[in-house]
């Protein structure tokens, strides 16, 4: 792959999150269990809009955040972990979107897609919870 050094690479549609996007790192959230981390959220932050973007890691698969791939998140959703009560390990958990109020598509561990409600950005469910990514940067969420 070569490129040539004359054209200025375009800035993907992904990184447009306010007219002048600043994405810096800012800090992991771990994910525990037992006090053993299994796995921890990424979150950037573009210092312009103060937006942020996260991304999923789990224990042991090494990747390295390239900005080109930013989820993209709406102005009316948070980013969320769903915790499941019945599964174990690093299938516990998920990062997710989350609207303040309605119904989220959640996909399980067993690749079935189930309604889960959501009131006030959280999950209320028998067998799921949630908490938010960024009340708890620099921090370890016990699962
Ligand atoms: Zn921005």
């Amino acid at each position: 792959m070569s490129e040539t050094p004359s054209e200025t690479p375009k800035t993907p549609e992904i990184y447009k999150c306010c007219d002048n996007p600043q994405i810096t790192y800012l800090a992991p959230v771990n994910i525990n269990i037992d006090e053993r981390t299994i796995g921890s959220v990424d979150v950037w932050r573009c210092a312009a809009c103060m937006k942020a973007f996260c991304e999923e890691k789990t224990l042991g698969i090494d990747s390295i955040t390239d900005i080109v791939g930013m989820p993209r998140i709406e102005d009316d959703e948070k980013w969320a972990v769903i915790v499941s009560k019945l599964q174990k390990g690093k299938d516990k958990w998920k990062l997710v979107k989350l609207k303040q109020n309605g119904i989220i598509k959640f996909e399980t561990a067993d690749e079935k897609l189930i309604d889960l409600k959501i009131q006030d950005y959280k999950i209320v469910d028998d067998f799921h919870s949630s908490f938010l990514v960024l009340d708890h940067i620099h921090t370890a969420v016990e699962i």
